[in-house]
C-alpha cells in the first residue's frame, strides 16, 4: 500500500494503473476511520482493480464556527486498518496540495445544497461538490462509493455527476451501526458517556416511525411531533426532522414507500444525523 500526498505522483500511479488496464475505484474519507468507511472500502475493493482511498479533512466544507480544528485525526491508525483492506494507495495531501494560494473556484449543486444540513450549515455542501470534484479529477476513478449516511451528500454528489456529464459511476454503501443502533461516526467521539447513551434515540425514533408506518401511519406532521418528542426527551436538541422524495429530496406530504426520513440533532456541541428510507 502505498501512501502519497503529492497530485503529480498520485496521478503517474493512477495513469500508470490504467495503463495495465485496472478499473479505478474511490473511497473519499477524511479519516479516523470507523467500520462504516471499512464497509465502502470492502464494497469498493470487490469492484475495482486499484483502490484508492483519500484521507482529507477539508476545510472548505467546516463553517466558521465548526469542528475543523479539533476533528479527530489518526493517521497512523488509520493506515494500518487500510492496508489490512489491501487498499493499494492512500491520497493523504495537506490543504495547501489541495487549495494552493488565492483558490477561488467552487461547485455548487444549488437547491439541494440549501436545504436540509444546508439550512444549518451553509457553505458545507459546496465545500463537499468541489473537493470531491477535485478528487476525481486529481484521481480519475471509474467507480467512487460514499455511504448512506450522509444520503444528502450521497444525492448532491450523483446530481453534480449528472450536471456536469462527470464519467464516474457512484456506487452507495448502507449504514453501518454501533451494536445499540447509533450511526457510526467519527464525531460521536465528542459525546460525553450520558450524550452517548442518549444518542441512541436517533435510531430509536426512525425504528419507532418503521413501526408506526407498518401500522398505518402517514401523516409526516404526526411523526415529526412523536420523534421531537422521543429526542427531547433524551436531551438532543432536533436541527430538522424531514420526509422527503430520496430522488428529488423535496418534502412529502404522505408517507409511502421510498420516503427518506432524515434527521440531524443536536446533543451539546455536537450535531449528529441518520437517516431511513421506508
Ligand atoms: P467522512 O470521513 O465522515 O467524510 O465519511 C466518509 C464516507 O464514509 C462518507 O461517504 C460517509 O457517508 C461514509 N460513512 C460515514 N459513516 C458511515 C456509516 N456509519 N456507515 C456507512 N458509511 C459511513
Amino acid at each position: 500500500m502505498r501512501v502519497v500526498k503529492r497530485i503529480a505522483q498520485v496521478r503517474k500511479i493512477i495513469a500508470s494503473a490504467k495503463r495495465r488496464g485496472k478499473t479505478v475505484g474511490l473511497v473519499p474519507t477524511m479519516g479516523y476511520l470507523h467500520e462504516g468507511h471499512l464497509s465502502l472500502v470492502r464494497l469498493a475493493r470487490r469492484r475495482c482493480g486499484f483502490l484508492v482511498v483519500s484521507i482529507f479533512v477539508n476545510p472548505t466544507q467546516f463553517g466558521p464556527r465548526e469542528d475543523f480544528g479539533r476533528y479527530p485525526r489518526d493517521l497512523k491508525r488509520d493506515l494500518r486498518l487500510l492496508k489490512k483492506e489491501k487498499v493499494d494507495l492512500v491520497f493523504n495531501p495537506s490543504v495547501h496540495e489541495i487549495y494552493t494560494e488565492g483558490h477561488q473556484t467552487y461547485v455548487e449543486v444549488v437547491d439541494w445544497s440549501k436545504i436540509m444540513c444546508g439550512a444549518s450549515r451553509p457553505i458545507h455542501f459546496r465545500g463537499v461538490t468541489t473537493v470531491v470534484l477535485k478528487l476525481f479529477n486529481i484521481l480519475e476513478p471509474d467507480i467512487a462509493v460514499f455511504g448512506s449516511k450522509d444520503f444528502q451528500q450521497a444525492v448532491i454528489i450523483e446530481k453534480m455527476v449528472r450536471d456536469l456529464d462527470l464519467s464516474v459511476k457512484v456506487v452507495t454503501g448502507k449504514i453501518v451501526r454501533e451494536k445499540d443502533g447509533l450511526a457510526m461516526s467519527s464525531r460521536n467521539k465528542y459525546l460525553s458517556k450520558d450524550q452517548r447513551k442518549n444518542a441512541v434515540v436517533l435510531y430509536n425514533s426512525l425504528k419507532w416511525l418503521r413501526q408506526a408506518y407498518i401500522k398505518g401511519l402517514r401523516d409526516p406532521k404526526l411523526a415529526i411531533k412523536k420523534m421531537a418528542s422521543m429526542i427531547k426527551g433524551k436531551n438532543g436538541k432536533v436541527d430538522y426532522i424531514v420526509f422527503v422524495d430520496k430522488n428529488t429530496l423535496e418534502p412529502v406530504k404522505k408517507l409511502r414507500k421510498g420516503t427518506l426520513v432524515a434527521l440531524a440533532v443536536f446533543f451539546g456541541k455536537t450535531r449528529l444525523i441518520d437517516n431511513t428510507t421506508l
